[in-house]
């Protein structure tokens, strides 16, 4: 942190800034030039808030140097992270693509969907059996059964599994199932929760918040992996904009940020940034050529009786195709997709 004092300051009030520099654990690095004294404060000290240092007298400017999280920032790992479900690796060459419907409903749906999307490549199959709905009226999942069929469905199918855990009590029964637990957009500064997942063993998918700069995602990430942790993906899932065309505005711009900015892998969910079964694909596309780690995106075998979000979920052949396109946009930048795995194991690069 570099403290810019007025022309004006006096010695007394340069002092009593250094003064408060060292009360919070800096060292104090004072260079007085022709005009004006600048202060750059180093080593272990701590600020929370770097306003009660603007405010002093004599001082003209504060300006942060290092970010605020330090396990998420890319200085802490400069190789990056792989998160491992398994021999599932997120992080690592390939484009890994989770899939499955928004919510699980029925036997039918999630095992013809986990059927679906293994065939096509996905690697984890995703759904929800708590769901984070905005209206206390709307479906909210099957809980406990709708995790059963979603783990009997990626064992048949040898995938692994995803699903969102919205409240503390619900670790345990969630963790239970999957192999990797969720947490939804409107739980991303849901600190508690936060706090409890660097408890567990799993990896977590930690969802961007709907109106979430990308510092306080990071800093999200930081509560998990303070917490001994060290899994951590992000997904971007689009923001709250003045747009409203489409349900969210997906940001893609935050991948190279976060890859600039963080060490943790970063999957894009295409499905709640756009809303509409129709933009999907082209973000999809987009993501991965911008150097996203992974997707996430909703399929279901009858989206328009779908219980949860019907109207952005892709159909089968829809997802078929996407994967088609993907596998010819990652080798072009040099990463891997999974190449049909049932009929054919290898790998495009
Ligand atoms: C979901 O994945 O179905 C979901 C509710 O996502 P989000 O938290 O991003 O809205
Ligand atoms: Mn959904």
């Amino acid at each position: 942190m570099v403290i810019v004092m007025e022309q004006k300051a006096t010695e007394a009030q340069i002092e009593v800034v250094i003064g408060h520099l060292v009360r919070l654990g800096f060292d104090v690095h004072r260079s007085t030039g022709s005009e004006r004294t600048v202060l750059g404060a180093v080593g272990s000290g701590h600020v929370d808030d770097p306003g009660v240092l603007a405010v002093l007298e004599g001082v003209h400017e504060v300006v942060r140097i290092s970010e605020p999280y330090k396990l998420a920032s890319r200085a802490f790992k400069p190789g990056g992270t792989v998160v491992a479900l398994g021999e599932v690796r997120i992080g690592g060459d390939e484009v890994i693509v989770i899939a499955g419907p928004c919510s699980a409903e029925t036997e039918e749906q999630v095992f013809q969907t986990a059927a679906a999307v293994k065939r096509a490549g996905a690697k984890i199959l995703r759904g929800g059996a708590f769901k984070p709905r905005s209206s206390p009226y709307s479906f909210q999942g099957l809980g406990e059964k709708g995790l059963q069929m979603l783990r009997s469905a990626a064992n048949e199918q040898n995938l692994k599994l995803v699903s969102e855990v919205m409240d503390v009590a619900q670790i345990e029964l969630v963790d239970r199932y999957a192999d990797m637990l969720q947490v939804g957009a409107r739980n991303m500064q849901n600190f508690s929760l936060l706090r409890e997942l660097g408890k567990t063993r799993k990896p977590i998918l930690l969802k961007r918040g709907i109106s979430a700069t990308i510092e306080e995602w990071l800093l999200s990430a930081e509560y998990i992996l303070g917490g001994g942790n060290p899994d951590v993906v992000l997904c971007e899932r689009g923001i709250r904009t003045f747009e409203n065309y489409t349900r969210n505005t997906l940001d893609l711009c935050a991948i190279p940020v976060v890859k600039k900015l963080s060490h943790l892998p970063i999957i894009v969910d295409p499905s709640h940034g756009t809303g509409r079964r129709d933009k999907v694909a082209p973000m999809a596309r987009a993501a991965v050529a911008a150097g996203a780690d992974g997707l996430i995106i909703e399929v279901h075998t009858d989206p328009d009786r779908a219980l949860s979000d019907g109207a952005q979920s892709l159909i089968p052949s829809q997802f078929d195709q996407l994967m088609a396109e993907l596998r010819i946009i990652a080798p072009a930048i040099g990463r891997g997709i999974c190449v049909e795995p049932v009929a054919r194991r290898g790998w495009a690069v």
